[in-house]
């Protein structure tokens, strides 16, 4: 029997309260420590994962190492523990009934009626025991999706239950997360939503262990006394999460409230060494002391919801943190964007971000982007589709091939610089079929890349299907695009950019997803680095 620990953490009252970000602040302290620790997401809808869904649904998705499409909030695990995550940290509804229903078409339940309780709740059960006895943590925190009351995420609770009832009772603990609305008209902090979710919860037989409560403003005693009472907890375990302007100062903010170490307690752990975080920390100041801005625009067709470039986000708030200045983003609608109102909508940038994406709506908006910081001199990043799109525009309008695209775009264009991989042609599926994960890539010295990374082997994260088309390279190369990363094996371009211009560079990979506070990613750091060079002159 392993001693691998287990934290669940639920959520009540509404959504949207930070789940993801309590559980890897909680991660990051207990890591401060010295604790070995893990951060999972079960999450109840059926997809299988979320490499399907219109980023409008879930936001962006986000991939791993070994090629899973995967919830956002991984991204924030990786963010603040600076640990990979992979497949096994994220599981959804769909997976886990597939796996029951792959078992039963196989023969494995000899006769058995699969029903949800017990095979489902025990395929639950085993996807999170196996983070702890595979890869040996001392603590696995799994953050269950949804709201408790939810019918989606009854069978989560159930495990969850099952779980600390079949283990010790220090071996696992259930935190529940709520929120506590202040009322102006009455001027009070509202606690019976708190005291009704954990109602809910107590029907399907979970005791939460801890209580985090989402505030606006600091919980008197008398809150915190109260919840205490209603939810059967001691005072210590009541602990408020109020407002911060920043995810990162969360962290500092549990600390305070000792949440480490109510935690440790109830898992009967040793808590004689106190949390390391004084890198955070620098982090954190140097963010909250930047004065000086740097203005990015951020061209993208799902704008409208800002979690659909979260890690992108982010990179760009490292890399400004650690090149002392503040990020002002500027999310720009590129089915918006035309000849005539270009200059208004890009003209006041000192860097130009053209994102990923499928599918050719508000495609011609990023061509003129591109463009734009092309004939504009304007620091440009591209990534993946914003890669591709800045190697048609090129083609367009400076090699002369003027009906260029991606046959992704345009299936029959007479200049494909973009075309589908090879491996590509043959596939069906759509879910899981990409180029995904980590492949290497070499830098070519004496290149805006290499001067960025500083090393002529890297490896970053893919998820994309149309690749540049090496047929044309040598066309580029001559007139001035060139291709200064590739794929040491098959020979894919990775990376492309124009010596000529100040700093030009598209990526096939996606960098963002490698960016975490400690390490911020040298691409984002040398566009933020080009972006406000180009604002002082
Ligand atoms: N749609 C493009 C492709 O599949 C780019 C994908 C992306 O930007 N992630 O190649």
């Amino acid at each position: 029997m392993s001693n691998t620990k287990y934290v669940f953490v639920t959520g009540g009252v509404t959504s949207s309260l930070g789940k993801g970000i309590i559980s890897a602040s909680l991660a990051k302290l207990l890591q401060a420590r010295g604790y070995k620790v893990t951060i999972q997401k079960l999450d109840p809808y059926l997809n299988v994962d979320p490499g399907t869904l219109n980023p409008y649904e879930h936001g962006e998705c986000y991939v791993t190492v070994d090629g899973a499409e995967t919830d956002l909030d991984l991204g924030h695990y990786e963010r603040f523990l600076n640990v990979h995550t992979t497949q096994a940290n994220n599981v959804t509804t769909g997976r886990i009934y597939q796996n029951v229903i792959n078992k039963e078409r196989r023969g494995d339940f000899l006769g058995k009626t699969v029903q949800i309780i017990p095979h489902i709740t025990d395929e639950i059960k085993r996807n999170i025991k196996i983070l702890g006895t595979k890869h040996n943590f001392d603590v696995v925190i799994t953050e269950i999706g949804g709201t408790v009351g939810d019918i989606e995420s009854l069978p989560y609770i159930e495990a969850v239950r099952q779980m600390k009832w079949e283990l010790d009772r220090n071996q696992a603990i259930v935190i529940h997360l709520t929120l506590v609305p202040y009322l102006k008209a009455s001027g009070e902090l509202k606690t019976k939503p708190t005291q009704h979710s954990v109602k809910a919860l107590l029907e399907t037989g979970v005791q939460p262990d801890v209580i985090v409560l989402r505030t606006e403003r600091e919980l008197t005693q008398d809150v915190r006394k109260k919840v205490a009472l209603f939810c059967n907890v001691d005072i210590k375990s009541v602990i408020q999460s109020i407002d911060v302007s920043t995810i990162y100062e969360v962290p500092v903010k549990m600390q305070e409230e000792k949440l480490d170490e109510t935690v440790l307690k109830k898992l009967n752990l040793p808590i004689d060494q106190q949390p390391e975080l004084k890198e955070w920390k620098s982090f954190l100041d140097k963010m909250k002391s930047a004065k000086d801005i740097v203005n990015i625009g951020l061209v993208g067709k799902y704008v409208e919801l800002a979690d659909a470039y979260k890690s992108i986000i982010e990179s760009l708030t490292h890399a400004a943190t650690y090149n002392d200045h503040k990020v002002k983003l500027h999310l720009i609608h590129s089915e918006q964007i035309t000849e005539k109102n270009i200059e208004k909508k890009l003209g006041n940038l000192d860097g130009i971000l053209v994102a990923p994406g499928f599918g050719h709506r508000g495609i011609e908006g990023k061509f003129a982007a591109v463009k734009y910081a092309r004939e504009n001199k304007i620091p440009f990043l591209g990534i993946c589709l914003g890669m591709q799109c800045a190697v048609i525009e090129y083609a367009r309008n400076v090699l002369g091939y003027h009906d260029a695209n991606s046959t992704e775009m345009a299936i029959n264009t007479p200049y494909p610089v973009i075309d589908l991989m090879e491996d590509q042609k043959n596939v069906t599926d759509m879910g899981g079929t990409m180029r995904l994960g980590e492949y290497a890539c070499k830098v070519k010295e004496g290149t805006k890349a290499y001067e960025a990374y500083q090393i002529d082997l890297v490896k970053e994260r893919h998820r994309h299907r149309y690749e540049f088309n090496n047929e044309y390279l040598s066309k580029y190369e001559e007139s001035g695009m060139i291709a200064s990363g590739y794929n040491p094996e098959t020979g894919l371009v990775e990376i492309m950019e124009i010596p000529e211009h100040p700093w030009f560079v598209g990526v096939q990979f996606h960098p963002e997803y490698s960016s975490t506070v400690l390490k911020p990613h040298p691409i984002f750091l040398s566009f933020i680095k080009a972006s406000i060079q180009n604002k002082k002159q």
